[in-house]
């Protein structure tokens, strides 16, 4: 029996995709198969889709760092067939072949079993863009969250537009950059309460401290974004850094550390451990109110995908998109 697969392959060193039928004795090894409902775009999938920063070694590849689905066969106790799964992270889509295909084979320890409540669209809807959102906010809140509005960068974008819905949830008043004034509306449905530019935020700061606007922020910009936002922080709250979207620089001072005593806490999405994510799972499941999950999501079929991964990586993207592995 043949399935669908978006494969990748590299010729003179650049990377092209064509979709072509696999059987499954082509998969990777692994333990548990699954049959793939959905998969998402990423900005990681965009760098591979194009070939940026040499995160895949190997080709011919399969994209995708996640997907939701439902087991058809299982050598691991923990999983029988008919379990509905979903997987992110542990360089799925990048070191082992991931979900941009009818079918997937992984390690069993690599899956969480979906919530009662999550459809395998919700779960996807959501997806890494999502976990890591809610792993941002929970590191944020272990912190404590000052008294200002809670602050998300590259809020039209996928992890932005979860992180500002889930803060928005929790009870935080939420201020949502953007460099597209046209999503302010969009924003606005979310959660948002206040939108702040991208330009406003983008420019060096002209010294070591201003004045205290933000009790948290949710960044996925990084570079002279995320140096101006530590300025501007109030007194003991913190920065959860999730991205680089704006690149991978970080000109800044010791002074926000020593002074207003700011944490900068790193959000790591792709070797979370097991327990964490099915937490963090479980609270999305909480508190994610559907019918904005479902405004914020695009869902498109695999042909779609690598005229969409060039235009991730220029900013165009907004909120989440779906790939549906039936369309
Ligand atoms: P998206 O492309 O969906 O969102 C990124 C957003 O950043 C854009 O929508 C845009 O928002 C803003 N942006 C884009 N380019 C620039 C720029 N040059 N300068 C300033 N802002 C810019 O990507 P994702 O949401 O999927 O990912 C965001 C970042 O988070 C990426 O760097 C990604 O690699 C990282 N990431 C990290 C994870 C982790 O585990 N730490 C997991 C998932 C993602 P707007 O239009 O509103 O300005």
């Amino acid at each position: 029996m043949t399935f669908r697969a978006l494969l990748l392959s590299q010729a003179d060193k650049a990377v092209s995709s064509e979709i072509t039928e696999l059987d499954e004795s082509q998969l990777p090894d692994g333990n548990v198969t699954v049959d793939v409902a959905y998969s998402t775009l990423n900005y990681k999938d965009g760098m591979i889709l194009n070939g940026v920063g040499r995160l895949v070694r190997d080709y011919p590849h399969v994209p995708g760092i996640d997907f939701s689905g439902v087991v058809s066969a299982s050598n691991d106790d923990r999983y029988v067939e008919g379990d509905r799964v979903v997987l992110t992270g542990w360089r799925v889509g990048e070191a082992h072949w991931g979900g941009y295909a009818e079918k997937a084979r992984v390690n069993a320890d690599w899956l969480v079993k979906l919530p009662e409540g999550l459809s395998e669209l919700d779960a996807m809807s959501v997806g890494t863009a999502g976990l890591t959102s809610m792993l941002a906010m929970q590191s944020l809140e272990e912190q404590g969250v000052g008294s200002q509005p809670v602050l998300v960068t590259g809020a039209a974008g996928g992890v932005g537009s979860v992180a500002v819905h889930l803060l928005a949830q929790a009870g935080y008043e939420v201020a949502a950059s953007t460099g597209r004034p046209e999503t302010s509306e969009y924003l606005t449905q979310l959660g948002a309460k206040q939108i702040v530019s991208r330009q406003e935020l983008a420019e060096l700061p002209s010294g070591p401290l201003s004045s205290e606007r933000w009790g948290g922020c949710i960044d996925a910009v990084g570079d002279t974004t995320l140096a101006h936002v530590l300025t501007e922080m109030e007194y003991g709250s913190s920065v959860a850094a999730c991205g680089l979207a704006g690149g991978n620089a970080l000109d800044t001072t010791v002074i926000p550390f020593l002074l207003r005593g700011v944490n900068l806490l790193g959000i790591d999405s792709v070797m979370c451990p097991f327990e964490k994510r099915v937490q963090a799972w479980g609270r999305l499941d909480e508190l994610l109110n559907r019918d904005v999950l479902s405004a914020m999501t695009t869902t498109v079929g695999l042909a779609d995908v690598p005229h969409l991964g060039s235009e991730i990586l220029a900013g165009k993207v907004q909120g989440r998109t779906v790939i549906d592995l039936n369309k």
